[in-house]
């Protein structure tokens, strides 16, 4: 079992499976939505996830596209993002975790639109986009 907070502690979720392969996503939407070089994220299947509290409280910033960013309306902390085309999966946002990841990060992803300004350097597998299979 997996568990993980907002920044308030408002929200409270658990995981009771697995978590798939983390990726760094420097795309430019994640970067907005996290004010910082990258998101770290991970698929969850959306039937292990479970909020223990909070879910009064989430908010979610929705495009045309049918995605979905799901933040702490309390805090801000940015929790997970969904879309309608792939509903049986959410992307965790894994900063928010209180339970150890179990693999480091594998990817880089949308690395052809990251900030300028930041630098890779470990030797980690480099997107221009999200590839088609992680
Ligand atoms: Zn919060
Ligand atoms: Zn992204």
């Amino acid at each position: 079992m997996h568990t993980g907070t907002c920044l308030c502690g408002t929200i409270h979720y658990e995981i009771a499976g697995p978590i798939g392969a983390a990726v760094y996503c420097h795309c430019s939407r994640c970067r907005k939505a996290n004010g910082a070089a990258f998101a770290v994220t991970a698929p969850v299947a959306t039937k292990d996830l479970r909020f223990v509290s909070g879910e009064a409280a989430l908010k979610s910033f929705s495009t045309p596209e049918g995605v979905h960013r799901v933040f702490c309306a309390e805090c801000g902390s940015p929790i997970l993002s969904r879309r309608d085309s792939a509903p049986d999966i959410v992307r965790l946002r894994v900063g928010t975790l209180t339970t150890p990841l179990p693999q480091a990060p594998a990817a880089h992803i949308f690395v052809g639109s990251k900030a300028e300004w930041f630098g890779i350097h470990d030797g980690l597998p480099q997107h221009a986009e999200r590839p088609l299979s992680p």
